[in-house]
């Protein structure tokens, strides 16, 4: 596992305050989310697929202030839309840093080098850079030639200039597993501080729907990718979860662990599902009905989900909830994991051919700013 001291200790201290106030159900990383809109269209993505005058909208920096605040989340992450397009992002960034909150700002980096003297490096602040596989894979995954380029290129860049910077990793049901091997070492060997990896989850307003990965193939492929990982590969997950992606440790999903805050309020009840929302963050964990949700409610839409928003909180609970699970980490973190026969791999959907349809989405003004430069890219679907 790969974080700050500063960051575990931050962590630690709020699960035992947490646990010592009897409190089962408590958040520990706050999805921010304030805007959808993105320079990017990519065919996985469920962020993008909202009507243009949502779009077109963005939270203020105190209706930010005001989410981290009402949840009292140790971490707070920005992921897309594309925070970069967000005109207040900088004073976002110093009101979240301003307040001690270890931040993760996630982005398709396409606009961070050229932002990146708007930011002050802190210990408070990562840049998590999308990158989802290899060259090859990351351009196909983002609809775009190229973008893997710029992204390797703001990485060096942010790190030259002193920032924090992990990566963030969504696995399809056609990653070979060799290649990604490779692709994490070409990954540290740019000096992040850690990665982030996930299984992609079928969001039902992406467009995408062949490519998401079931359970099964889910445990085969992470255990083929992270069997007997070199210790140089870093983790911003905790170890449990590892094991839990190869399908050697069973959690339960906890999603109040990651709770959403965008333009309508409180998601309930995460981050993947929109089914109504909050008005305060007190309210969506009094009026969800958590016992819907998780694989042993039987919910269909959660029945494959594996991704890190429900199960990293699990993860955590299970490594602070008992001595056994305290040591079992402990042991995972210093020996590795151990060596365990590989799951057989259950055969992927057929890969599909990309189809190139015209999208008006990257026409849309980035308000503040000039239009979005890539207005004439096309975007893509793939499509059986
Ligand atoms: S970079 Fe891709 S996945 Fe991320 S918000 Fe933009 S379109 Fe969605
Ligand atoms: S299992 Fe997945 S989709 Fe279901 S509530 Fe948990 S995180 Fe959300």
């Amino acid at each position: 596992m790969s974080v700050p001291v500063g960051q575990m200790i931050a962590v630690v201290r709020h699960v035992l305050r947490e646990r010592w106030r009897g409190n089962h159900r408590y958040p520990l990383v706050l999805m921010l989310e304030p805007l959808f809109r993105c320079n990017l269209a990519c065919g996985g993505c469920g962020k993008i697929q909202h009507p243009t005058e949502i779009l077109r909208s963005h939270l203020t920096p105190e209706q930010c202030f005001q989410a981290v605040d009402e949840c009292g989340a140790p971490m707070v992450s920005i992921p897309g839309g594309e925070p970069l397009l967000h005109p207040q992002i900088e004073q976002i960034v110093a009101g979240i840093v301003a307040r001690k909150k270890y931040l993760y700002l996630c982005t398709n980096a396409l606009k961070l080098e050229e932002m990146l003297p708007h930011f002050t490096p802190s210990p408070y602040l990562a840049f998590s850079v999308h990158l989802d596989g290899p060259k090859e894979e990351h351009d196909h995954a983002v609809c775009r030639d190229g973008v893997y380029d710029v992204a390797v290129a703001a990485i060096r860049a942010a790190r030259k200039a002193g920032f924090r910077v992990t990566t963030n990793s969504t696995l399809f049901t056609d990653a070979d597993p060799a290649r990604y091997r490779r692709f994490f070492d070409e990954v540290m060997a740019l000096g992040v501080e850690g990665m982030m990896i996930s299984p992609g989850y079928s969001y039902e307003k992406a467009p995408d729907q062949e490519h998401f990965l079931a359970r099964q193939r889910s445990q085969s492929l992470f255990a083929r990718i992270l069997e007997n990982a070199p210790r140089r590969w870093k983790f911003n997950q905790s170890p449990v979860f590892l094991e839990f992606l190869k399908g050697n440790w069973d959690l339960e999903c906890r999603p109040w662990g990651t709770p959403t805050y965008n333009l309508f309020g409180w998601q309930k009840p995460c981050y993947l599902l929109d089914e109504g929302y909050a008005t305060s963050f007190r309210g969506l964990m009094e009026e969800t009905s958590w016992a819907n949700y998780g694989r042993a409610s039987g919910n269909p839409k959660c029945g494959d989900c594996m991704v890190h928003c429900g199960y990293e909180p699990a993860a955590v609970e299970a490594t602070f909830g008992s001595l056994a699970g305290l040591l079992a980490t402990a042991r995972l973190t210093l020996f590795g994991a151990p060596k365990r026969p590989l799951p057989p791999l259950p055969a992927a959907a057929p890969a599909a051919p990309l189809r190139v349809q015209p999208n008006g989405l990257h026409a849309l003004p980035v308000l503040g700013q000039s239009p979005v430069a890539i207005a004439a890219e096309p975007a893509c679907d793939r499509v059986a």
